[in-house]
Formats: C-alpha cells, sequence, structure tokens
C-alpha cells in the first residue's frame, strides 16, 4: 500500500494533555510530513490555585496556538467548554462537534485519551473519550448529523486510532520519540498556567503527605522549568526502556483490518 500524507487531528480535554501523552509523537508524525491539527474541548479555566477562571480563560487560546506551534500544527481549536463539565455535556452534541472537526478537516488519523481505559479518574477524559470513539465511528455515515452534509461538508472515514491512557491500557505500539522530546517539553512549557499548576499540585500533595517544608525549599512553582523536564523525560524513558530506544510514548493503537481478499 502506498504511503499518503495523513491528516491528524489529536482531540483532548484540557490544553496540555496532548502534550503530555504524546507531544514526541505528533512532533514526528509532522516531521514525516504529515498534517497535523488539534482540538481541545475545554478552556483549562478551573486549572489554578493562583488564578481565576477568567484570566485562565483570556490565556487558554494564546497558550495552545503557543503550544500547537512548537508542535508543527496546521491549526489549534478551541470548543470552549468550562473545565470539569464536559460529562454535562450531552454526548450527542459533544460527538457531533468532533466529527464536524473530522469531516471539515478530512481527518483519517485520530489521537485521544482512551474511552475503555480503566482508573481514569477525570470525568472530562472519560466524557472526551467516548463522544470521540463514536464520531470517529460515525464520521463516514452521512445519516449522522446530516447538518454537516448540508452546509457542504462530506462523510469522511478514520483508519487510524491513537489511544493513550494514564494507567498505559492494553497498549501495543510505542512510538521511539528520542529525536522529539525537545519539542514536546517546549510545547509544555507553552502552557504556563497548567504547568505552573502541576508544581503547586505536586507541592500539595508532597505536604498532604507530610513531607517535610525543608525539602521543598528550593521549589519554586514559576520556575517550573527544571521539573517539568525531569518529570517528563523520566516517564518516557521508562516507556523507552521497554521500548529499546532514550524515550518512548505508548498507544493503544488501532486500525482498520481488511479482509484477506485485499492483501497484495
Ligand atoms: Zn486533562
Amino acid at each position: 500500500m502506498e504511503t499518503q500524507k495523513k491528516v491528524i487531528l489529536s482531540v483532548a480535554a484540557h490544553g496540555d494533555d496532548a502534550e503530555f501523552m504524546t507531544g514526541g509523537t505528533l512532533a514526528k508524525l509532522v516531521d514525516e510530513g504529515h498534517e497535523l491539527y488539534m482540538l481541545i474541548a475545554t478552556d483549562n479555566d478551573r486549572g489554578s490555585h493562583r488564578l481565576s477562571a477568567r484570566e485562565l480563560k483570556a490565556v487558554a487560546r494564546p497558550e495552545a496556538e503557543a503550544a500547537g506551534k512548537v508542535l508543527g500544527a496546521k491549526g489549534v481549536f478551541l470548543l470552549g467548554y468550562r473545565d470539569g463539565d464536559l460529562c454535562d455535556v450531552p454526548q450527542s452534541i459533544l460527538r457531533g462537534q468532533i466529527m464536524y472537526h473530522i469531516r471539515k478537516l478530512h481527518a483519517g488519523v485520530i489521537f485521544c485519551w482512551d474511552p475503555f481505559a480503566p482508573f481514569e479518574n477525570h470525568p472530562d477524559h472519560r466524557a472526551l473519550a467516548l463522544a470521540t470513539s463514536d464520531a470517529s465511528s460515525f464520521s463516514a455515515l452521512p445519516l449522522f448529523h446530516p447538518e454537516h452534509l448540508a452546509e457542504g461538508l462530506q462523510p469522511q472515514r478514520v483508519t487510524e486510532w491513537y489511544w493513550y491512557s494514564k494507567a498505559h491500557w492494553e497498549t501495543n505500539k510505542q512510538v521511539d520519540v528520542s529525536l522529539t522530546i525537545e519539542r514536546k517539553i517546549r510545547a509544555l512549557y507553552a502552557y504556563n498556567c497548567q504547568m505552573v499548576l502541576t508544581i503547586d499540585d505536586l507541592l500539595g500533595e508532597a505536604r498532604a503527605m507530610g513531607v517535610e517544608e525543608s525539602r521543598l525549599a528550593g521549589i519554586d512553582a514559576n520556575h517550573f522549568e527544571p521539573l517539568i523536564d525531569l518529570g517528563v523525560r523520566a516517564n518516557d524513558a521508562k516507556a523507552g526502556s521497554e521500548a529499546g530506544c532514550d524515550y518512548a510514548e505508548s498507544f493503544r493503537y488501532q486500525t482498520i483490518e481488511l479482509p484477506e481478499i485485499f492483501e497484495s
């Protein structure tokens, strides 16, 4: 089968989800000549111990666009839902919005949270993952959301899915990201508010677990770069050691299996 340029749609609940879980793979696919678009469902507007929802909303788009630029995305789209409330959005509406982007962008490859992975504790991840799975299963069927077709869009067939999960559930594909991990980390740095939150949460958890203040004294959430760098590298080095490379990201990869009559 000939290799052709693929259109990839990364669907995430929050800015920084895709970068943390799959930034190295997305950058690598862009390097290979594929086209990347990023869709983010919420505005991260509950993701801080310091800023107001309004302040977070104001930076959601510029931060997402800056991160997308580092990874080489051709477009970044935000649905603008409230952080934490995706489970209250009717599935048919969320599914329709994701399907609209799949059809409009002619996306054939999907990256998202795994809808069937266990132990996912974030309701936004669970809701988004299921809606994305449904949207990408039905986007080729014209009777689903016919209003898209009335607008001039065409049914669109998705052929590949890269599902990721915190539990690394049922992973069957490791992608070597040794050459793109720098870009992944730089894309994460673009999410200033979310990186400050990551370190604030880490400090909060350490205190709650009784770690002495003297051991936390040198950690400043405003200067998150060294700890984020360390954390990402440690995480991806673990996947890398299983894959036989320096750094890797792992997925439950799914594609369409054709019957034998089509095999050359
Ligand atoms: Zn998230």
